[in-house]
């Protein structure tokens, strides 16, 4: 099951997490292999998308922020957008656009960075706005500052952290076809406010990137996690295994009801609706050039099927049976 940690390292300015995403991610997987359209994907991107989507889960959950986050690749390779929405609760889907065949061994750069034009970008997208309020952007280059590609997804988010937060952070991140997991360590930002002391407590806090000794030595410690031992071992004995000599706080677990959990908003219903909005004419049209009328949802891949009973039916059936059908009213 799905499950997120976190800790605090005692008496220094140093966080963490961990997220182990199992049903999660592999509801993500089911959903895009059953789209006879796009079929499952390919190992390169599902390792890709998979550490975006555990990377995701932790930034949402270091910020206290009511609304979505939402973390994009944008590329200019086969792989045109991967994209990893979360809700405030964990809540999340994602999906991405693959338009070309990706190489069994496709590295990130070849997947989504070919001439040096893919961005990252997250967006915080508030719950309520007040009006014309924008969401807030920050856009990153796929290559570091010496214009090098970047081939790591937790690369990308390290160099994002610190350009757009000046957060020092380290982030260990692993997918495979049953888990996407993560690991997140952070220094802790000094907390200033927009007076006097405030700017002295910022600068202080540039002054630190990169030099506060305990967070590099935990830093360091976190680096050391391979890949194998993020996707097979339990968070305890990652834990363990890192920080044994370290003193930590754990916090009560995310697990069971509250973890992060696959959600998408669509359905078989809101597709049935879209579908007679079309009108009868058009869905005919369609079934006279082939079998089904298949609608994809756009956000998580899942695709729904209409045969022309069901789409008959559609049009035959009065709208309240469309939505849903045991409205009693
Ligand atoms: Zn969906």
């Amino acid at each position: 099951m799905s499950e997120l940690h976190k800790f605090i390292f005692d008496g220094l300015p140093v966080r963490g997490m961990v997220v182990r995403l199992t049903d999660t991610w592999t509801e993500i997987l089911r959903r895009r292999a059953s789209n006879s359209t796009t079929g499952a994907y390919a190992a390169p991107v599902r390792e890709m998308l998979g550490e975006m989507v555990a990377a995701a889960t932790l930034m949402q959950s270091n910020i206290k922020f009511d609304g979505s986050l939402i973390l994009q690749v944008f590329g200019d390779g086969p792989v045109k957008l991967a994209v990893v929405e979360v809700q405030p609760d964990l809540a999340l889907r994602a999906t991405a656009t693959v338009t070309a065949q990706v190489e069994p061994a496709a590295s990130l750069s070849e997947m989504v960075n070919v001439s040096n034009q893919g961005r990252c970008a997250i967006t915080l997208d508030p719950n309520t706005k007040f009006p014309g309020q924008q969401p807030y952007q920050g856009v990153v280059p796929l290559f570091d500052d010496h214009g090098k590609p970047i081939e790591k997804v937790s690369a990308v988010l390290e160099h994002y952290m610190l350009q757009s937060e000046q957060l020092d952070t380290t982030l260990v991140l692993a997918a495979d076809e049953n888990v996407a997991a993560g690991l997140l360590i952070q220094r802790l930002p000094m907390q200033g406010t927009a007076n006097l002391a405030g700017s002295m407590v910022a600068k202080e806090n540039e002054d630190q990137i990169g030099l506060n000794e305990h967070y590099n030595r935990i830093a360091i410690l976190a680096s050391s996690l391979k890949r194998e031992e993020l996707l097979t071992l339990d968070v305890e004995t990652i834990l363990h295994r890192l920080f044994w000599e370290e003193q930590i706080t754990r916090f009560e677990p995310l697990e069971g009801a509250s973890a992060p959990r696959f959600a998408c908003n669509c359905s078989r219903e809101r597709v049935g609706k879209m579908i007679v909005g079309l009108g009868r004419e058009e869905a005919e049209s369609i079934l006279s050039e082939r079998e089904d009328i298949e609608v994809g949802c756009e956000f998580c891949g899942v695709q729904y099927r209409f045969d022309p009973v069901d789409a008959a039916q559609l049009f035959t059936a009065p709208t309240r049976a469309v939505a849903g059908g045991s409205d009693p009213h």
